[in-house]
């Protein structure tokens, strides 16, 4: 079979938009890299309980054939901390290579000390500078961690969070600013606070040996405003690499539009190295939609291409039949259910563009912009939809057999355009 691979740009948008990115200091974890100009690398975290091996690696992996590039588990309890290694070790067996991070709060310094083996697992620790230790207990406890992080090698995510602020940091800012002539608002001095209590932590993880290179900074609140002028600063104010999420999102649409508008404005300005979707599943929702948001959000804004994207029109008055709504929701899943397996097989499948168009007002014109488009017919148009592909009109279809017959040529493009891998 010949092949005729296909060429991108020497520019492509995508590549014009990193090259304006903020230049921040490249972090490895595991196998990923995260800033130092590396694309934005997509995570997510699991919602299992830990000390459950088996579900927890089965989520994990979930996760990671999704797209998630680093997975994020609570380590919360000894139990939990046990089974980390035990869900590495499922997680090779299965093939899953994803880095594992260990999220903890509370109680990090006990159980990476009681559990060495969790310690080795974790590929990168996050630590919550509100949580780890109050009073005198907070550098010794933030400092054993980080003693951790030098034994094993591992890098470190500093999260401050809204939710968790530390609050003697919160009360020494509001006394500095009733002394300044002219005070900031409240929201003003919650938002330094957050942000030194990011920068603070991460210039003492420093004092105590670990270098830039090993650290990563968050400052996570959930209002859309706030987050952005929380980054802007922070970016503004450090060259750390940053983990960008809005905390708290919510429920379907509401948190993706929400989790969309913030990180939205800050990764067009060149703001945040790795991204997180923190959506709360509703009932039977898969844990892996939030995976699927994060790359659909990275992927139409230009920045990365992880799937063929398939664009189709609303659907108006003119499509009175199911038919084009059919074909767009078979073609959609068609391209999520093979890419794993495309992935594998074909170099830069992920750049492939459909069309799924109703009827004939914008149905070639927009197939015409795509490899492969298809124009249905419209209310009142001849029963035949016309198939583009690399613009110019080739075959014809109709009749019941139109989505597999689509399907077919969708499939045979791609084996014939893109280059094995195995080549
Ligand atoms: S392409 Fe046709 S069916 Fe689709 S929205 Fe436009 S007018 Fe309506």
């Amino acid at each position: 079979m010949s092949v005729v691979t296909k060429h991108q740009p020497d520019t492509t948008p995508a590549q014009a938009r990193s090259q304006t990115r903020r230049h921040s200091i490249g972090v490895r974890i595991g196998n990923v890299r995260i800033g130092g100009g590396a694309p934005v690398v997509v995570q997510s975290m699991t919602n299992t309980d830990t000390s459950d091996v088996t579900g927890t690696a089965r989520q994990v992996a979930a996760l990671a054939r999704a797209g998630s590039e680093l997975v994020r588990v609570t380590v919360n309890t000894r139990e939990a901390a046990a089974a980390v290694p035990h869900i590495r070790e499922r997680l090779d067996m299965m093939g899953v290579s994803v880095p594992l991070i260990g999220d903890f709060h509370y109680n990090g310094h006990q159980l990476l000390e009681a559990e060495p083996a969790c310690a080795e697992a974790l590929a990168k620790y996050r630590i919550n500078p509100g949580n780890v230790g109050f009073g005198k207990k907070k550098d010794s406890q933030f400092g054993a961690i980080i003693d951790k992080a030098l034994t094993y090698g591992k890098p470190v995510r500093i999260g401050a969070n809204w939710g968790s602020l530390d609050q003697s940091l919160v009360a020494a800012l509001m006394d500095e600013n009733h002394a300044r002539p002219e005070p900031w608002d409240a929201a003003h001095v919650a938002r330094e606070a957050l942000i030194r209590s990011a920068l603070d932590s991460a210039a003492r993880a420093e004092e105590l040996g670990l270098g830039r290179d090993r650290i990563i900074l968050s400052a996570k609140v959930s209002g859309v405003q706030e987050l952005i002028a929380v980054y802007r600063d922070l970016a503004a104010r450090s060259d750390y690499a940053l983990h960008l999420g809005l905390t708290e999102a919510g429920m379907g649409s509401k948190g993706i539009v929400a989790s969309s508008a913030a990180l939205a404005v800050l990764l067009q300005e060149g703001i945040g190295d790795t991204i997180r979707i923190s959506l709360t599943p509703e009932p039977g929702q898969p844990r892996t939609d939030e995976v699927v948001v994060a790359q659909e959000l990275l992927q139409t804004m230009g920045l990365r291409a992880f799937t063929p994207m398939v664009t189709a029109c609303p659907g108006c008055g003119r499509t009175t039949s199911t038919v084009f709504q059919e074909l767009a929701k078979a073609v959609q899943g068609h391209v999520r259910a093979k890419m794993p397996e495309w992935r594998v097989k074909y170099d830069g499948v992920e750049n492939l563009t459909l069309a799924v168009m109703g009827c004939v007002v914008n149905g070639p014109g927009e197939s015409k912009h795509a490899d492969i488009g298809i124009s249905l017919p419209g209310t009142g148009e001849a029963p035949s939809a016309p198939v583009f592909i690399d613009g110019k009109k080739t075959v014809t279809l109709r009749g019941e057999g139109i989505a597999v017959e689509f399907i077919g040529i969708v499939e045979n493009y791609i084996a014939t355009h893109y280059a094995s891998r195995g080549d």
